[in-house]
């Protein structure tokens, strides 16, 4: 039996690992699917993040949490867990791909979320072959190329200025023609030579061969079809909030949810059942930042191990 079991390994369990373990719970495992780190990992860039002065890329700023929680006691199982279930004995159950089962007395949700589709017609067909969600990941095969970037918000943005420094021209497409990313980077993003805004445009289809992307159709402002010839596009249209794990067999979530998916919290990270708590990302009025995210997890740790001080 787990003392706690944390689900995800991006800055919210990450730190929760560390408060959990450091905070003197000897059994607790952190399940991650991946690499730890989140998806903090597939940006070019952080400078937000309180002490660290330097800019730096996403892999090279988590590494170290990752090390640190290590040094604890966390261990890490790479594994990608299907369903969170709640026993009449108080335990939960956590049901892993493939079939094994853990047990646990608590578990901290920290599965943060995933890229949205656009819906463009050619965007599945093309994913992996010219359309792509991760500029740092992907950006290197457009040394010099032209790229467009898709969205209005701080990831494209930050993502069109990093694509920029390696590609020969991006084309930024929004579909409103006000930005909803922070100040300072729309104006980092409006002095960039390399950078044309299409505003008020809409992406209507992504067409290639076999080969892959060979470019998209905009529909304009003016109502006209743009043709812009690009071997890649990198959406960036928001993000998905991650909760299947909590779906229980009736179609029901385990705990309370808000409207758009989010886990209900209260100020502990304390959900509507006993001994789950939820952190970061995931979690109702989640402020999208790996800040805010550290935090929920140090809280969601502390108050696991007085719920587990307290059973019995
Ligand atoms: P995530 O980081 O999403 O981590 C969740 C983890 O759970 C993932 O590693 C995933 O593999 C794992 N997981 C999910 N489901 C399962 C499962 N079923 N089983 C096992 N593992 C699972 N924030 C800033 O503060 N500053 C920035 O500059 C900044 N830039 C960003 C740039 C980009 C491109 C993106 C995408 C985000 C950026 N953010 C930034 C936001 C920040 O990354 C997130 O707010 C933060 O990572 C959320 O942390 P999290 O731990 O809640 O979730
Ligand atoms: P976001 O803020 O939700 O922005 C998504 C953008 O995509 C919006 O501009 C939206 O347009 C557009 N869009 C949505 N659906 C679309 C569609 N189907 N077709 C075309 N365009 C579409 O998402 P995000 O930029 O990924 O940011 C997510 C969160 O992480 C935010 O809270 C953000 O602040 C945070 N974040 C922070 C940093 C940082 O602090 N440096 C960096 C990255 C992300 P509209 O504007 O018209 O709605």
């Amino acid at each position: 039996m787990l003392d706690l079991a944390i689900i995800g390994g991006g800055p919210a369990g990450l730190s929760a690992g560390l408060y959990a373990t450091r905070g003197g719970l000897k059994n607790v495992v952190m399940f991650e699917k991946g690499m730890p780190g989140g998806q903090i990992t597939l940006s070019s860039e952080i400078e937000n993040y309180p002490g660290v002065a330097q800019v730096m890329d996403g892999i090279s700023f988590m590494t170290p949490w990752n090390e640190q929680c290590m040094r604890f006691g966390l261990k890490h199982e790479m594994l990608n867990i299907k369903q969170i279930l709640k026993n009449d004995d108080g335990n939960f159950s956590i049901k892993i791909e493939g079939g094994e089962i853990k047990l646990a007395k608590a578990v901290i949700v920290c599965t943060g979320s995933y890229p949205k589709k656009a819906g463009f017609k050619g965007e599945d067909e093309f994913f992996g072959k010219g359309v792509s969600t991760c500029a740092t990941c992907d950006g290197f095969f457009y040394k010099n190329k032209e790229v467009a970037v898709l969205g209005g918000g701080d990831t494209a943005l930050e993502e069109a200025l990093y694509l920029a420094n390696i590609c020969s021209k991006v084309h930024l497409i929004h579909r409103r023609d006000e930005f909803r990313a922070a100040p300072l980077i729309i104006e980092k993003v409006k002095k960039n030579e390399k950078i044309e805004l299409i505003t008020c445009a809409s992406i209507e289809e992504a067409y290639g061969d076999k080969t892959g992307l060979m470019g998209v159709k905009i529909k304009v402002k003016d109502g006209s079809i743009k043709d812009l010839k690009v071997p890649g596009i990198f959406t960036f249209v928001g993000l998905n909030v991650r909760n299947e794990i909590l779906k229980q067999d009736d179609g029901k979530f385990l705990c309370q949810m808000e409207e758009g998916g989010q886990v209900s919290v209260d100020l502990k990270m304390q959900t509507s059942v006993k001994g789950l708590f939820a952190a970061g990302d995931l979690r109702k009025d989640a402020p999208k930042q790996v800040i805010c995210a550290a935090g929920d997890g140090a809280v969601a740790a502390l108050s696991a191990i007085s719920y587990i001080e307290n059973l019995h």
